[in-house]
This record gives C-alpha cells, structure tokens and sequence, in this order.
C-alpha cells in the first residue's frame, strides 16, 4: 500500500509499504479515503522528536472498514467510520472513566516506565502506524471507530476532523470551564484553536476572541463571529483587557504549544502561559492543548526540551486560576460531536483550505509547515 513515510527532518515521501491488516481478534481494518496533516505532525516532520525513519504518519483519520477480526460484532465491512487519534482499549481504569488518551492496555512502556497513552503515528506513543497511506489498522476496533450517518461519504471533510481536532477544540473548552454566556479568549488560530472557537460558539460564549498573527486564519476566526485579535498589532494581554472591560476574559484556552512565537516572531515557548494567566480573570479557568513536551526523555530539539517552562505561577495562584491540561480523550466527545455535524449544528470543515490526493502529501507538509498563506487545513485523499 501507499503511506506518507518520515525519512529525515522535512523529508517524507509517499513510497509502498507492507499492506496493514489484521493481526490480532480485535482489530478492524480501514480502507483510509480522508486523512488529514495535523500541527502535531509537524512536531516529527521538523525532525524534533525521536520518531523513526520508515515511519507512517497520519492520526486523523475517516474510511470505510475493508476487513474485521473474528472478535469484532459491532463493526460490520462497508461501515464508514472516523478514527479517534488515541487508541484505548476500552476497559482499563482510565478507559472506564472516558479518559482515552490515558489508556494503560495500549501504551508502549519501553521509553517513559508508567506511560499511559497511545496514537497512530505519534513519536512516543507506540508502535502504531499511522494512517496517511491506503490502509490503517485501528486495534481495540469496536472501541476505536465511530460509526458515520449515511451522508458520510459526501461529507468526509466535516466528519474526518471528529478524530482529532474538533474534539480537541472542544476539550479546550471544557478544561478551561466554559459555560453558556461567559467570554474566552483563544490564543492560536491554527485548526486547534479554530475549532476551539467554534466549539465556544456552539456552546453559547458571550464574546470569543482568537488570537493570531496571521491574517488567513484570523479572517478564518471573523467568518465564525469570533473577535480577531492581532498580536503583531500590540500586546494581546492589552486588547483582551480592552475587550472586557479590565476585568479579563472568564475563560482562556491555549491551542498553540511550544512553539509560541513571541513579539519579534522568534520561537519562545513561555508566551502563551503568561499571556493566558494576563488575560483571564481572577476565578477564572485555562485550558490547555497546545504540545508541551517533558524535559526527560530529552528530545533532540533544544527548544523542545524546555518542558519546564516559565510563566507567573504566583500570579496564577493569586488570581485563584484554574488550569486543565493534557492530550483529548476523543471518545468522550466524538459520539456528541457526530450528532452535531450530522444535525448541521457544526460544520467543522470550514477550515479546510486543501483537498489533495495523498501523493502530493511532500508538497502539502511543505506548505503546512510553513504556515504558508491560506494553508490553514490540508485533507489528503486516497
Ligand atoms: P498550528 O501550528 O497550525 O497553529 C498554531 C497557531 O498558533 C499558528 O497559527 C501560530 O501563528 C499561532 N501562534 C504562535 N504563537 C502564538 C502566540 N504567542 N499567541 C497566539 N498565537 C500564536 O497547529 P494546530 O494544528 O492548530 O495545533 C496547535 C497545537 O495543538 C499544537 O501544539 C498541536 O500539536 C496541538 N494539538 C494538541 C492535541 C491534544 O490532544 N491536546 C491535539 C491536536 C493538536
Ligand atoms: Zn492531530
């Protein structure tokens, strides 16, 4: 089969690998038609981490199941079904409370020791391929695939971003504590922070501002009738004071990473931290999804390795602040979220900038990842 494979920092290519399949009673096959290049592929495709060469990318993922597992009885062949990013298992003690990126049954154990936690094609998260390629194997298969409505096929651009981002726009939210009428503040435009805005709007927010620098994705924010803030325009701490009155938002969320830049446009991962503790008001809640990364196992990134970052704890604590952090469980949103789509009350796919087939995935990761203008969301097609 086809697959996206990492050969080197900014160096994939699509090339044959051996064909996915069953290997073990509970797994299901899919036959991947949309799959999408995600901000967090950038972290292994810039060569930061220590994900392998030969290895498949791709954890956002929509298809139609091509083959099961003699243990599979809720899965049927020709089912379309979106793929939660993590793969849990369904029964361990985090699985049984919905907190599926923290499974304890699927997580690789041999670099962190008490690791919990699995993805498809994730530097550290296991030994799963990834699905930007002809075929995935999604283990744990009743568990791990959601079922699609009818209208699936022709709206796989909506329904594909149920496996990643719009549930971790959504899980932005939620840590942060937003409730109907309250105001948030979003720092980062990018497809996470954008689908944070929109989960924001659904639920009711008062005010949502996005912050960003780029003029593409703050249009993106307009179209929605959340508030573009321009950092490049001044210091967004200031203009989300403005906004409310010198009190601060109610809620913050953080969908940028480490990889925040600061004023001058240099990569400084302590921005987005104090800027959010700024910004939201005392009692008030953060949420935080944007990639942070530990300091040990040290990756080989020197700016990656700044897991411990600095930001106001004093200034947190004093404002009585909450914070929530940490990867998506998508199986605790992902059912809620397809009835959304699928009643016309959220339209995630507004994002998307690129339909590509999958072999221009070199040219595509080229553009993504250099936040090349209008190259908000680029869906690859098998
Ligand atoms: P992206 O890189 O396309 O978007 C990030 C955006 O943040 C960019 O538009 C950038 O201009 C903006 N930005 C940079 N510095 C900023 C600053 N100081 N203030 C405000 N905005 C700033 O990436 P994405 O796909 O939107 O992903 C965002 C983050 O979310 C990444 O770290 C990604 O790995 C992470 N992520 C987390 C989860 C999870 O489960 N927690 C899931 C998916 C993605
Ligand atoms: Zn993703």
């Amino acid at each position: 089969m086809r697959a996206v494979v990492y050969n080197g920092p900014r160096d994939v290519a699509v090339q044959d690998v051996s064909d996915a399949r069953i290997e073990r009673p509970t797994d299901v096959l899919v036959r991947i038609t949309s799959t999408n290049i995600c901000g967090s592929d950038l972290h292994m495709y810039e060569g930061r981490t220590d994900f392998p060469r030969g290895g498949v990318f791709g954890h956002e993922n929509l298809g139609q199941v091509a083959e099961v597992g003699s243990a599979i009885d809720r899965v049927k062949v020709g089912d379309w079904v979106a793929v939660p990013f993590n793969i849990g298992c369904g029964f361990c003690k985090n699985c049984e409370r919905g907190l599926s990126a923290f499974c304890l049954t699927t997580a690789d154990r041999s670099v962190v020791p008490n690791m919990a936690g699995a993805a498809y094609g994730f530097a550290d998260m296991g030994p799963y391929r990834g699905g930007q390629a002809d075929l995935l194997r999604v283990p744990y298969g009743d568990y791990n695939c959601l079922k699609l409505p009818p209208d699936a096929e022709e709206r796989q651009n909506d329904y594909v971003m149920l496996a990643d981002i719009f549930p971790t726009g959504w899980h932005a939210t939620e840590l942060a504590g937003l409730r109907p009428g309250e105001s948030i503040v979003i720092y980062g435009a990018g497809p996470v922070g954008l689908m944070a805005a929109h989960s924001a709007m659904i639920k009711g927010a008062s005010m949502v501002m996005v912050v960003d620098r780029h003029p593409d994705r703050l249009r993106l924010a307009s179209s929605i009738g959340a508030l573009p803030i321009d950092d490049s325009k001044g210091s967004p701490v200031d203009q989300v004071l403005e906004l409310t009155n010198g009190i601060g938002a109610d809620r913050g969320c953080e969908c940028v990473g480490y990889q925040a830049h600061d004023p001058e446009g240099h990569e400084h991962p302590n921005m987005t931290m104090n800027d959010l503790v700024k910004s939201v008001k005392f009692t008030g809640g953060i949420g935080v999804v944007g990639v942070f990364v530990p300091s040990d196992p040290a990756p080989q990134d020197p700016l990656y390795k700044q897991g411990e970052i600095v930001f106001d704890y004093g200034l947190c604590w004093f404002k009585g602040q909450h914070i929530g952090t940490g990867q998506c469980n998508v199986k605790a949103y992902n059912r809620q979220l397809r009835d959304l789509i699928s009643a016309g009350r959220a339209q995630p796919s507004f994002i998307v900038s690129h339909e590509l087939p999958l072999d221009e995935a070199p040219d595509a990761y080229k553009h993504f990842d250099a936040r090349d203008d209008g190259w908000t969301k680029v869906v690859l097609k098998t």
